[in-house]
């Protein structure tokens, strides 16, 4: 059975050799008409040609949206081990404690909501980071590989084990390495301040980097740090794992998650850094509601400088930069909700992102999904997967302006609509 569906879309997901009559209007938005047989599509034709103003009240549509940066193993942990102070320390103390007695059982029931939340929302892949060292480790990885399993073909999941750098040194470290690189996963670590005096912190997380990417190099694992969360000691981390690449990786893939206190450094400095990222062929993962809400707090104060990774300056020196949601309501930010397209109104005001343009779009689509080497880079074209997500605004300013409700189409077929699926059962009293 053929399925023909009427929409615009944002010009950089449409296959560019369609040829001529796919023009966009103004906010960049093409007026299609698509056709699906079974898992793919059929036909893309353009309807400007056929009937000049009809695009005027069609719906925007997207391809299905990546989350390259989440953390199942803790999402909706939150409620349990609240983050009152809102602090990095406080988060960082309740997830020890959470991590002390966590089981299989709680992640598998976190990851399963989080991998249904995401799905409905119209997620196609999420990278996951996994905390990996420790009492809850094994539990955690258990019940993320099951879930991985579980959500094949639905939404793609890649684990990335979430370890102190100086494991990496130990015998410990390479065990887990090779567990990690069996189930083809990817390595990790946190890089970043303080920066005390002395034999450094710098110099051990140097030791320590060189000898995780000397692993992931033998073992074949792809790597993704989360590097300089912080607004201290700007944009240090990231140089040295910029060092670090361009002195010992051959192959592998790596990632600087947050990068965040690069966007504190003097314009001309953060520049030159992100030209050596591109250089370097490191990609970056900006994460703003996780960095606005922990980092630069300070009691009383409202802080004027939010450091987060300055999305501009890397894209235009050429970084492969994906814009991810981290947290989920657990302690290190009390919201979120595995929702792409929520982050992408938020990061209009927030980082400045302009959907209407490629660079705007391209970090929750396009960019994500070439950041995670996934299979489709995205893009709609014929003969390509049936995937979209229908938004029910025509325009962008409709879409910045409230929730849109959306019906979301995977290998050809409607997903429930997401009203049915609202976790919470709360009634209000309407008098
Ligand atoms: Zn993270």
């Amino acid at each position: 059975m053929t399925l023909a569906l009427d929409l615009r879309l944002p010009r950089g997901l449409l296959d560019p050799r369609l040829g001529s009559g796919f023009g966009a209007n103004a906010d960049g938005l093409v007026p299609l008409r698509i056709s699906v047989a079974g898992a793919s599509i059929a036909a893309i034709e353009p309807l400007a040609s056929r009937a000049p103003d009809a695009g005027q009240a069609l719906p925007l549509a997207l391809t299905p949206l990546v989350e390259p940066h989440a953390h199942l193993d803790k999402a909706f942990s939150g409620d349990a081990f609240p983050n009152r102070q809102g602090t990095m320390a406080a988060a960082l103390a309740a997830n020890q404690r959470e991590y002390a007695e966590r089981t299989a059982d709680q992640v598998a029931e976190r990851a399963g909501r989080a991998l249904e939340r995401a799905w409905r929302n119209g997620v196609r892949a999420i990278r996951s980071h996994v905390d990996s060292v420790g009492p809850g480790a094994q539990p955690s990885w258990d019940a993320l590989l099951e879930a991985r399993q579980r959500w094949s073909g639905r939404v793609e999941l890649q684990l990335v084990a979430l370890a102190p750098m100086a494991h990496w040194l130990c015998p410990e470290g390479e065990a887990l390495a090779r567990r990690v690189a069996a189930a083809g996963g990817l390595l990790g670590g946190v890089i970043g301040p303080p920066y005390g005096q002395g034999r450094s912190r710098r110099a051990a997380d140097r030791e320590a980097l060189l000898a995780l990417l000397d692993l992931a190099e033998r073992l074949g694992c792809g790597v993704d740090l989360h590097v300089d969360e912080s607004d201290a000691h700007p944009g240090v981390g990231v140089d040295l794992v910029v060092r670090g690449a361009l002195e010992q990786r051959r192959a592998v893939p790596i990632t600087c998650s947050h990068a965040s206190s690069m966007a504190l450094l003097p314009s001309r400095a953060c520049d030159r850094l992100a030209e050596r990222l591109a250089a370097a062929d490191i990609a970056v993962v900006a994460l703003p509601t996780t960095n606005f809400w922990l980092l630069a707090r300070a009691a009383g104060r409202t802080p004027c400088r939010r450091p987060l990774a300055p999305i501009r300056s890397l894209q235009r020196a050429g970084v492969r930069l994906a814009l991810g949601g981290d947290n989920v309501q657990d302690p290190w930010y009390p919201g979120g909700d595995f929702d792409p397209v929520e982050l992408l109104r938020w990061s209009a005001p927030l980082c400045q992102l302009m959907p209407w343009q490629r660079l705007g779009l391209a970090p929750f689509s396009t960019a994500a999904a070439a950041v995670l080497d996934l299979a489709w880079d995205g893009v709609l074209r014929v003969g390509g997967p049936a995937d979209l997500v229908l938004l029910g605004a025509g325009t962008w300013g409709e879409l910045l302006a409230r929730p849109p409700q959306r019906r979301v189409l995977r290998a050809g077929q409607w997903l429930p609509p997401p009203e049915a699926e609202q976790p919470s059962a709360l009634l209000l009293p309407w008098g």
